[in-house]
């Protein structure tokens, strides 16, 4: 359902990913794990065809999204790390306007939108602005607009990023209830999340793909999540010490 094929993304000569791939089959809720600037949001957003590759290729439900990204985006629901854009519109506005630029009909639309805002629970600000909500609210927003053409693969970036303890109980309770009918694909650093909600784990650090395997797996090999986590990091940082070393005794 959403597949990398050596997808690579260069501003200038520094490479933000470098030759990732992997395929997430149906049904899978997979978590996306690295330390910060490792390539998370560039490859999320290699995925979506927010970003179009300096190399490889991104299919989400067999399209290419650089080819089909149109017929691609009728499966997918984004959620960017940071909500969604157009601070001085309200949920309803907002919802309004991606669900007609997706050529919704209006009848389909309203009923939609009522469907989102209700899962979301947004109905006490839905006629206040976005960049005027609480950070909670705001990532609850986006995940209506994810939601609202009822896409089957959601990629999400940092879901419950700078939340408050109940509201990332409340974001990962709706997570697993989607995870129930849904593929998704989920960035976080806290690895309780992983735990709570995953059946895989994809690890990237310095634009590589380091590790991809099951929680079972992990489980099998005995290695708490957290400590593969920390050695992977500690490697990444180690390597890339090494070829800088290298680099300045050249
Ligand atoms: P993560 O989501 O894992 O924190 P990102 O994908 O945001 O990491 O960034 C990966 C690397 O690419 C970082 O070093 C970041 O500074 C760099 N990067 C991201 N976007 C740009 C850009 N538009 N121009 C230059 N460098 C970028």
């Amino acid at each position: 359902m959403i597949e990398a094929i050596g997808l690579s993304k260069y501003y200038g000569s520094f490479a933000a990913t470098r030759d990732v791939s992997f395929k997430i089959f149906a049904g899978e809720v997979v978590a996306f794990l690295g330390p910060n600037g490792a390539g998370k949001s560039t490859t999320m957003k290699l995925l979506t065809g927010y970003l179009s590759p300096s190399e490889g290729s991104a299919q989400i439900a067999g399209y290419n999204m650089s080819k089909d990204r149109i017929e691609g985006s009728k499966h997918l629901g984004y959620l960017p790390e940071n909500g969604p854009l157009y601070p001085d519109m309200n949920p309803r506005s907002l919802l309004e306007f991606f669900g007609t630029a997706r050529g919704m009909d209006r009848a389909h639309l309203a009923n939609r939108i009522e469907a989102v805002v209700d899962m979301c629970d947004l109905g006490a600000v839905i006629g206040k602005p976005v960049g005027k909500l609480s950070k909670g609210y705001r990532q609850r927003v986006g995940m209506a607009q994810a939601l609202l053409h009822e896409p089957d693969v959601l990629i999400m970036d940092e879901p419950t990023g700078g939340l408050d303890p109940n509201q990332i109980a409340e974001v990962r309770r709706m997570i697993t209830n989607l995870g129930k009918d849904h593929t998704i694909l989920l960035s976080t650093h806290i690895m309780q999340e992983v735990d709570a909600m995953c059946s895989r784990v994809l690890f990237i650090s310095e634009g590589r793909l380091r590790m991809d395997k099951s929680i079972k797996e992990l489980t099998d090999e005995g290695e708490p999540l957290d400590v593969v986590f920390h050695k992977l990091s500690g490697e990444a940082l180690e390597e890339s010490l090494q070829t800088k070393k290298t680099a300045v005794a050249m």
